[in-house]
């Protein structure tokens, strides 16, 4: 059980690499599929990208489907809050029906 695990907010591997925000504070944690991070440059385990540095480096606007179906992306309140930007781009609105 992943979830169990204890979550460290200072820990410098919530940071994004690029800005240095830590997403786990700014609530910008999610999943996207191989192929997009892989279009940011950025290995599998090279660290995090706020949303921000992420669409900066894609060129583009993140869209609902360039996230997983991940825990991270769905569970919101119950293990993981989005920021406003984050839950904009994942489709909140849509998945919460979805969930309910
Ligand atoms: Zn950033």
């Amino acid at each position: 059980m992943k979830q169990s695990s204890k979550r460290n907010s200072r820990d410098a591997h919530w940071c994004c690499v690029d800005c240095g925000v830590n997403t786990f504070e700014t609530d910008e944690y999610y999943m996207v599929h191989d192929a997009v991070w892989r279009s940011s440059g950025l290995a599998q385990d090279g660290g995090k990208l706020c949303v921000v540095c992420l669409e900066a480096r894609l060129g583009r606007k993140l869209t609902q489907s360039d996230f997983t179906l991940a825990r991270v992306n769905r569970c919101i309140g119950r293990y993981w809050r989005h920021s406003k930007r984050l839950a904009d781009r994942i489709g909140e609105k849509s998945l919460s029906i979805v969930a309910s």
